[in-house]
Formats: structure tokens, C-alpha cells, sequence
């Protein structure tokens, strides 16, 4: 087997990943940090002990009365959650949820399975959303320049902006949207207009599908979505498109792509090609990867096109796209495999599809256009949508264009007032537009936010914007799918919802409720409570067949770049977006997909870049382009593109926020109207950085554990995930339990379909009251998430392969850690879970020691207590620990899950909760659980549908099936754990060909069998 590797230190033996590999817990990991010794902590104890003398009892938990309801609400029942359909806009995409609410309080969200695309099942964003609801640093009431206001303050304010604007229809009133999707908010637009006709509407969304979108408006005259069918789809060629991690069809694209990926079906597995300047969600899951600058995109795909134009014989291409025949000569391609590429497309005509990443410029997606068209992929695997709300002129000019027009206004004086609906421009927007100084001509400057921001920091009222949990609205997304959303939980902050505030501008207040329910006035209101029941109303068919109208041939933009000229490419971080959820604390220790990083961003380089440069990860350099410079530390990314660098947006925020304040580094000042900044220059400023990565942590010391095989290989061997290592014979010492009657609950990860894309860690942090830890203690190794995604990479460090492997507590019938426990704090029941007693828990850690897949996690403190998100800062210090922080998180902790303290060993309990609830349900029925009644969070939330749960002796169960397929195997098999969590082998799909030979005539490696 080739050598599995997490990171280029452990390529290379380095000693800070032996210290990884061979300690449970960090040096000094018992200490309390932040400058605080041992002997300090020891002191800080003493001190606990006697305040608590001092003070009695109350000192760690404040003496609160428990009130009865004085009027019991209808529908609920103590103890049992309800459930509410809902769904939410999010950039431009529309997701359906249900939400799980414990007496009035949102605790979780699941996907809504009646919601078209969703299947039930969700993403890291709406897994995390519940918790923003809570956030104690959201704007909590009005403010009039630096004074609390009331909202009825505002409100009157806005009476008098009213009667003035309507005078004099309109002029000089603007506003600044995001995009939208509300025919309530369209309609209020309408509103607006027909009164105040002078009014103008601008929108900006910093990061977009417009390149695409007026790519396709310019060659085929009509503005598009486009949709994939990745059933049908057998070859894919990706050009920079993340479509498995980013986008609105994320939920439909993953579960698509993984069914055509299961070598057990009677369906041929597709094959995936992705040419991307860094490693992608996308582009791990691919069989053929190849790294390239974006700038030497345009020529890949040039060539592409010619050559699947000149094989089938289309002769007109000329008259379509200045485009000229070249062999490619790049680092990682060459024309052989572009031929063998293109032959592959042809032989898979009408059943294949390119498609290309929304930032790269409009005409590569022309260009995507006109060969999925000449290989009759256009209707076959690819769908046109005509766009909706095209009669808002606003909806027909860019996001750039349409904000450097208000900047422009602004600079004439032509603007008295700008309403700011959302979003953060002055955060996000290029610096060379001059937003903020030109913010400042404007009279009046309202801000509708969810936060103080840098937006709002130069506006005069700034009004809190309400969590979509707590508000009503309508929603029609780029499927046509049209849903009512409606409120979960009463009102946390003294805002408004975006109709109420377009409401203000030209009438007195109505509640979000009437809106809303204006625009479905043509509803009975039986029909109008299933449309909230369902959480949606229908789907229209918005299918359009465009065709190539444009006369002048297509002609790329971007050239092969020249040698070693760095060029920078910025993209949304896959956890904090671009900056929206950048306070939220789940998403920012939430180690990202490809790097582990956690709490940071990084300027990602090549490991020959880095070499060449004389660069090393921590090193600080400060970028600089057209005037534009940005200080960021580098990290190296094996299978980066050579002289390009990658860096997520959203970071470097210095508000005093909680979470997000002095996180990272801001690549906005890098940002000037496009995605890819060219001609930079690199400095080493000669700082250090230190990275909080989880990459080298829970080490397994280089055995198989993610075993894979071509499929080729996996026909001829159906079983060569198992015996990939050798197994003692089973005698033991004593009589082992047989576990062979009532339930016995196992879990089986299909590490073909897995993604990697952290919904299950997400859905598992929400459910099980898991609290995050902060930088300081990640770089201790004390991360606390139940279920990490380990991520590996194999062969050359220029451009190697992924391997991605969800682990959590096995659960194991022979488990080391019950054996090792001095109190008997963790054991085995009957149904073979592998339990934790939290209360017989003294913390010796001896049971994490003894995991050999470490995912135990000690509560070295009350990490509830000092979360970040709870505990001010500003008031921060030794005796926050024992104070009670903000309660406004504690609100969304699961009540069925008991919240941990300081010294408690907690694991993966296979959601425990959640079984014990069916089984109740189940007996009161009197007959026994099916798969339909229960599923863990983590399996609830995959998009991919890749964990299956279940009892592993009903032969109806997925768990059984799955766990009898050839590909079943158990990872550390040779300690004879008996683990109930066993994982199904990944196959790739790789062409032969290409296989046979790459371009610089040496063998590649599929499958590590060889
Ligand atoms: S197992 Fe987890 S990481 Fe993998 S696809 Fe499912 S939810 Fe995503």
C-alpha cells in the first residue's frame, strides 16, 4: 500500500508530527494557557474552594426558580420537540428546513424531506444557522448614530422620511439590496415604485453568479440559470467548479454524484476530470485531477473544445470562437491527455457535461456552453432556467456595475437617503470603488443588519434585521420551487423583517405576518396552513431552451500566463462564506475540508512555489497588486497549482465581535472587481504565524484505514478491502459476549459517497450540546467535535490524491478504553453501545490514552462557560470561570443531551437520546424499531446519504445490508476490536488510458492494491 500521509511535516517525519502521533494529549494540555501555569491553575483552584466556602453552594450554578406555565400553550407537550416546516434564502439559493423547537426555542435544524432537493437531508450552513439566532452579538435594538433608539423611534423617524420622500416622488431616495427571492419583497418593491417613481434600486452581492449569468445573457440573449442532471451524466469535466460543496444545488449535486458513484449498483459509475488552481471539495472526489492556474484555464478548455469539435467533424467552430489549435504544454497537461479527455466526452455524447467555476470569467462559461451544445449535452444532462423577476431593471446589471452606479450617485450628490437592506458592501465591495467615502454624501444612511458592522458603523440608523427563524416570509428560488416561511420562535430583538422596513418607507407599520399573508390572499386558509405545514407551495417549470444568438465569435479574455508570475484567486471560505458567518463559533473551529484549519484563513501555495520562493507555512507575506496589499501568512497545499495562490474571503474582521474579532486575514483588500487578481508581487516580511490545524491531530500512524481500489480492480477482487492487514487469530482470554439478540446498533460510512463537506460534525455539534474551545486550546490538540472528517493524501506532494475518512467512537465489542477505566466510568450495554457514565467520570484520561482511533474528548475546563460566544471578553478574567456568562446560547442546547462540565471524558454516543426515543415510541406500539424510525445526526444531516444506522441483526436494516457488501471492512481490524462503525471501501472510476500513461510517460497510481 502507498504511504497515507495528513500533511507535508508527516511526509517528511517531521518531529512536531511524531509529537502528534505518539501523544494522546499535548504537551502542557493540562495547563490552563492563556499565560496561566499550572501552579496558577492549582492557586485559581485553591481560590474556587474557598469563594465557595465563602459563598455557599450557589458559586458554579446560580439559584434560579423553575416557573410553571401560568397557561399551557397548545401543542406543547414538556419534554417532546416540535417540528416546523420553514426555508430560508441564502446568497442566491433557497433551502427548505424543518426546525426542532423544545418549548418555544430552536434547537436543531434538519432538512425538510417534503422540500424538493432536499430529501431531508441539510448542509454545514443551515446545520450551524440556529445558533447565529442566539447570538449575543447581534444588534439587539435601534440605534440613531451612537444611542439606543427604540423601534417605535424609528418607526416615527421613518414617518417623516416618508411624507417627504412621497412629495417628492422619490428623488434622491436609493436603495442597496442583496439579491432577492420574495415576491412579497418584489411586490412592496412595486409599492414603492408606483408611489416614489423616482426611487432607485441598486443590489451587490460580493460573491455571485454573474459571470456566468451575463456570459450566457450575452451569447444566447436571455438570462439563465443552468441545473445539472448528475444521474445521467457518465463523464464530468470540471473546470474550477466546487458544485459539491458551493451553490444551490449543493444538496441535489452530492447525493446525484454519490448514487452514480456505488460500484454495487447495475449503473456504470461516472468518471469525474477536474482541472482547478486548489484543491477542492469537488476536485478530491475526482478520478483524474489536474492543477492549473486560472489564468490557463481558457487555454485548457480552448483546446478541449477543438479537439472534441475537430473528432466530431463540427466544422463550424470558427464562426462560434476565436479560438486557435496549440498544443497544450503545462505542468501537470499535456495534449495526450486532453486527447484521451476529449475521446472520452465523445464516446460519452448527450451523457456527459463541463462546467465551470461561477468566478471565472463570462466567457469560459460561453465557451462551456457551446461544447456541452456540439456534444449534444445542452437538455440532455444540462438545463436551462429562465432567471425570475427580470422586469426589475435592477436584476440586469451586475453586482459591480450596479454598485460602482451607486457610488457614482453618491459621488454627483444625488442621493439624500440610502436604505442598506442586509449584507456588509463596505466590508465586502472593492476598496477602489470609494463606497465608504462616498457613503458619506448621502444625508440619511439606514442600515437594516443583523449586526454593527463596518456598514453600519457609518450609518446614522442602524436597525436590527431579523433571524429568518423569527420572521415571516415567501420565497421562490431559481427551481421555481415557491415556499412561505414562517417564524419559530417569538421575536429576540427589537427589529424588523425586510418587508416591514420597505413597508416604512411608504406607509405606517404592518407586522411581517400581514405582508406576507397579503401576497397569499388567493389562498383558502386551509390551503394556505398546508402551505406552512409542508413548507412549500409548488414548483414551477421554468425550463427554457436557449440557443447561441451572438454573431461575433467567442473570444477568451485570459492568456497563458507567462512564467512564474504569481497570480491570486479568492473564493468563499467554506465555512464562513463570504464573511456573513464569520461570528458564528461552530463554523469558525470547524476544521475546513481540504487544509483542517481552524480559526484562521491562509495565502494556500504550491509545495514547489514555496520552495522556489523560500517560503515555509507561518512565514507572513505581504501580497501587493495594482495598489492593493494584504499581510497573510502562507500555507503550503500539496496539490496547489504552481505560482498561483488561493485565499477564502470573510476573515480579518476587527469589531470587537466575539468570535470573529483579529480572526484571519481580510483578502477583500485584495478584491477589485474580480475573483482572480494578477500580477502579484510577494514579499516575506520575515513574521511568523502560528495555524490552528487539526490536520496532524488523532493520528493513526500510517496504517490503511482508507482503503480504495479502481473499479476495475474491485471487480476482479471484489474483497480486497479486507486482509489488508493481518489479523490474529481470534482466541481470547475470556469468554466474549455475544451480542445476538434484541437491538444491536451499528453504523457503516460508505467512504465512496463521502464528501467530506462537515454536515454530519455540524449536526452532531448541534444535537449534542458540543461547545467549541477556541484557537488556544485547538492548538493544544483539545478540539471537541464527536465526529472528525480525517483527510489524506497520497503520493507526490505536487499533485497528489485525497482520501477522506469520517471518524467517531467505533464503538468497539472488545472496546481498550472499557478495560482501562479505573471507576468503570465507560461500558458496554446490551445493545453494544459503548457508553459513557458521566458521573463516575474522575478524568484520569486513561480511556483516551487506550483509544486507538482517539476520539475521546476531555473537558479540560468548562468549556460552556469560557465559549467565546457566551462570556464577554471585554469583561474577561479569572473568575468568568465560575460566573455565569451570557444565557442567550444555552438556549439552543438539546435537552434531551446532558450538558457536560470541567473533567468529563465525552465520545460519540450514537446519538443515544435519539435511539432511546424510538425504542419508547416503538414498544408503546408494541413492535420493534425500522430504519424509518431513527436516524443519528450525523446520518439525518449527509447530503450524500453515505451513513447508514441501524440494527445490525434486522436483515431488513441498511446497516445489515451495507455490512454484508464485499467492500465492508473494519479499520485496526488487527486488534480485534469488534467495531460496530465499519466502512465501505471508496472505488474511483479511472480511465484506463490516462492510468496507463501520463503525460510525461510515467505510470499513475490507482488503487492500493498494485
Ligand atoms: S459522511 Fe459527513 S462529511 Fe461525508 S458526505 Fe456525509 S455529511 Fe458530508
Amino acid at each position: 500500500m502507498n504511504k497515507q500521509w495528513r500533511s507535508i511535516e508527516d511526509l517528511n517525519n517531521s518531529k512536531e508530527v511524531e509529537k502528534f502521533k505518539y501523544r494522546e494529549f499535548q504537551e502542557g494540555a493540562s495547563e490552563l494557557g492563556e499565560g496561566v501555569s499550572r501552579r496558577d491553575f492549582l492557586k485559581f483552584l485553591g481560590s474556587t474552594a474557598a469563594l465557595a466556602g465563602l459563598s455557599g453552594c450557589n458559586i458554579r450554578k446560580p439559584y434560579y426558580k423553575i416557573k410553571p406555565y401560568a397557561k399551557k400553550l397548545e401543542h406543547v407537550v414538556p419534554g417532546t420537540p416540535t417540528f416546523y416546516a420553514t426555508s430560508y434564502q441564502l446568497n442566491s439559493a433557497v433551502y427548505g428546513v424543518l426546525v426542532e423547537t423544545h418549548e418555544g426555542r430552536p434547537t436543531k435544524i434538519e432538512g425538510n424531506p417534503l422540500y424538493p432537493e432536499s430529501n431531508g437531508s441539510s448542509l454545514l450552513y443551515q446545520q450551524s444557522s440556529v445558533i447565529d439566532l442566539y447570538d449575543p452579538d447581534r444588534l439587539k435594538s435601534p440605534k440613531n448614530l451612537t444611542k439606543s433608539e427604540t423601534i417605535d423611534e424609528f418607526k416615527d423617524s421613518m414617518l417623516g422620511l416618508k411624507d417627504k420622500f412621497l412629495k417628492s416622488k422619490g428623488n434622491g431616495l436609493v436603495f442597496l439590496i442583496e439579491d432577492v427571492l420574495s415576491p412579497t419583497t418584489y411586490a412592496l418593491i412595486d409599492s414603492i415604485l408606483s408611489r416614489m417613481p423616482e426611487a432607485k434600486f441598486y443590489r451587490y452581492e460580493s460573491y455571485n453568479n454573474d459571470n456566468q449569468r451575463f456570459g450566457l445573457k450575452d451569447l444566447t440573449n436571455q438570462f439563465l440559470n443552468t441545473k445539472f442532471d448528475l444521474t445521467r451524466s457518465n463523464v464530468i469535466v470540471s473546470f474550477s467548479d466546487d458544485f459539491l460543496s458551493f451553490g444551490q444545488h449543493q444538496i441535489q449535486y452530492s447525493r446525484e454524484f454519490s448514487d452514480r458513484r456505488d460500484p454495487d449498483s447495475d449503473i456504470d459509475l461516472n468518471r469525474l476530470y477536474s482541472f482547478e488552481e486548489r484543491f477542492t471539495v469537488t476536485g478530491s472526489k475526482a478520478d483524474h485531477r489536474y492543477p492549473v492556474k486560472q489564468s490557463d484555464i481558457a487555454e485548457v478548455l480552448s483546446q478541449l473544445l477543438i479537439l472534441v469539435a475537430r473528432k466530431v467533424g463540427f466544422n463550424d467552430l470558427d464562426r462560434y470562437a476565436n479560438v486557435s489549435y496549440k498544443p497544450v504544454e503545462l505542468d501537470f497537461i499535456d495534449h495526450n491527455t486532453l486527447t484521451i479527455i476529449a475521446d472520452d466526452l465523445i464516446a460519452n455524447r448527450r451523457r456527459s457535461l463541463i462546467t465551470a467555476g461561477s468566478h471565472l470569467d463570462s466567457s469560459i462559461h460561453q465557451l462551456v456552453f457551446l461544447i456541452n451544445s456540439i456534444l449534444g449535452n445542452n437538455f440532455n444532462t444540462v438545463f436551462y432556467q429562465a432567471m425570475p423577476f427580470l422586469n426589475y431593471g435592477f436584476n440586469k446589471v451586475s453586482s459591480i456595475d450596479s454598485i460602482s452606479n451607486l457610488v457614482d450617485d453618491l459621488n454627483s450628490n444625488k442621493v439624500d437617503t440610502i436604505l442598506i437592506l442586509g449584507g456588509n458592501p463596505v466590508y465586502s465591495a472593492p476598496n477602489s470603488l470609494g463606497l465608504k467615502r462616498a457613503l458619506s454624501k448621502a444625508v440619511n444612511r439606514i442600515h437594516l443588519t443583523y449586526y454593527d458592522n463596518e456598514t453600519s458603523k457609518l450609518c446614522n440608523w442602524v436597525v436590527p434585521r431579523l433571524h429568518y427563524l423569527e420572521s415571516w416570509n415567501d420565497l421562490e428560488s431559481s427551481d421555481g420551487v415557491v415556499s412561505i416561511a414562517q417564524p419559530v420562535i417569538h421575536r429576540t430583538v427589537e427589529g424588523l423583517t425586510d418587508h416591514e422596513f420597505l413597508n416604512l418607507v411608504f406607509r405606517v407599520y404592518r407586522s411581517d405576518y400581514s405582508l406576507v399573508k397579503n401576497s397569499w390572499n388567493f389562498l383558502s386558509s386551509e390551503q394556505f396552513d398546508k402551505v406552512i405545514h409542508d413548507g412549500f407551495y409548488t414548483k414551477k417549470n421554468i425550463l427554457t431552451y436557449p440557443s447561441i444568438t451572438k454573431v461575433n465569435p467567442i473570444q477568451t479574455k485570459t492568456a497563458v500566463s507567462s512564467n512564474h508570475e504569481l497570480e491570486v484567486t479568492l473564493y468563499p471560505d467554506y465555512k464562513i462564506l463570504d464573511g456573513r458567518f464569520s461570528n458564528n463559533g461552530w463554523l469558525q473551529e470547524m476544521p475546513d475540508p481540504i487544509h483542517k484549519l481552524t480559526w484562521d484563513n491562509a495565502a494556500y501555495i504550491a509545495p514547489k512555489t514555496a520552495k522556489r520562493l523560500g517560503l515555509v507555512t507561518g512565514d507572513v507575506v505581504r501580497l501587493q497588486s495594482n495598489g492593493s496589499d494584504l499581510e497573510i501568512p502562507v500555507f503550503i497545499s500539496p496539490g496547489h497549482a504552481i505560482d498561483a495562490i488561493s485565499i477564502s474571503m470573510g476573515y480579518g474582521k476587527q469589531l470587537g465581535h466575539r468570535i470573529e474579532d483579529g480572526v484571519g486575514f481580510n483578502a477583500f483588500n485584495l478584491f477589485d472587481t474580480d475573483f482572480i487578481v494578477s500580477n502579484v508581487t510577494l514579499i516575506n516580511t520575515g513574521e511568523k504565524h502560528t495555524f490552528a490545524t487539526t490536520q496532524d491531530h488523532g493520528s493513526m500512524e500510517g496504517r490503511p484505514h482508507v482503503r480504495y481500489a479502481t473499479v476495475s480492480e474491485y471487480n476482479q477482487n471484489p474483497t480486497f478491502a479486507q486482509g489488508m492487514e493481518e489479523v490474529p487469530h481470534n482466541e481470547s482470554l475470556w469468554k466474549n459476549h455475544e451480542y445476538n439478540t434484541g437491538y444491536q446498533w451499528g453504523m457503516v460510512i460508505d467512504l465512496t459517497r463521502c464528501t467530506s463537506c462537515n454536515a454530519c460534525t455540524a449536526s452532531c455539534q448541534a444535537e449534542n450540546n458540543i461547545p467549541i474551545v477556541g484557537k488556544d486550546q485547538v492548538l493544544n490538540g483539545r478540539e471537541m467535535q464527536w465526529l472528525r472528517t480525517d483527510r489524506y493524501y497520497e503520493g507526490n506532494e505536487d499533485n497528489p490524491k485525497i482520501l477522506d475518512q469520517p471518524v467517531a467512537c467505533l464503538h468497539c465489542e472488545n472496546a481498550p478504553c472499557e478495560q482501562v477505566c479505573p471507576v468503570a466510568a465507560t461500558v458496554h450495554d446490551d445493545e453494544g453501545l459503548n457508553v459513557m457514565v458521566y458521573n463516575r467520570c474522575v478524568g484520569t484520561r486513561y480511556c483516551s490514552d487506550n483509544c486507538p482511533v482517539k476520539v475521546r474528548r476531555f473537558n479540560f475546563f468548562d468549556y460552556h462557560q469560557r465559549n467565546p460566544q457566551s462570556v464577554d471578553k471585554k469583561r474577561f478574567h479569572l473568575f468568568d470561570y465560575i460566573k455565569e456568562p451570557d444565557k442567550s446560547i444555552a438556549k439552543q442546547f438539546n435537552p434531551d443531551v446532558t450538558v457536560r462540565m470541567r473533567g468529563i471524558m465525552e465520545k460519540c454516543t450514537y446519538c443515544i437520546q435519539r435511539i432511546k426515543s424510538a425504542t419508547i415510541k416503538a414498544s408503546n406500539e408494541d413492535r420493534s424499531v425500522k430504519d424509518a424510525d431513527l436516524k443519528t445526526a450525523c446520518q439525518q444531516a449527509c447530503p450524500t446519504d453515505g451513513i447508514a444506522f441501524g440494527n445490525i441483526l434486522d436483515e431488513n436494516s441498511q446497516v445489515f445490508k451495507w455490512r454484508k457488501k464485499q467492500r465492508n471492512y473494519s479499520i485496526l481490524e488487527q486488534l480485534l476490536l469488534g467495531a460496530r462503525t465499519t466502512y465501505l471501501a471508496n472505488v474511483f472510476n479511472p480511465n484506463k488510458l490516462l492510468v496507463a500513461t501520463n503525460s510525461s510517460g510515467k505510470k499513475e497510481h490507482h488503487g492500493n492494491k498494485h
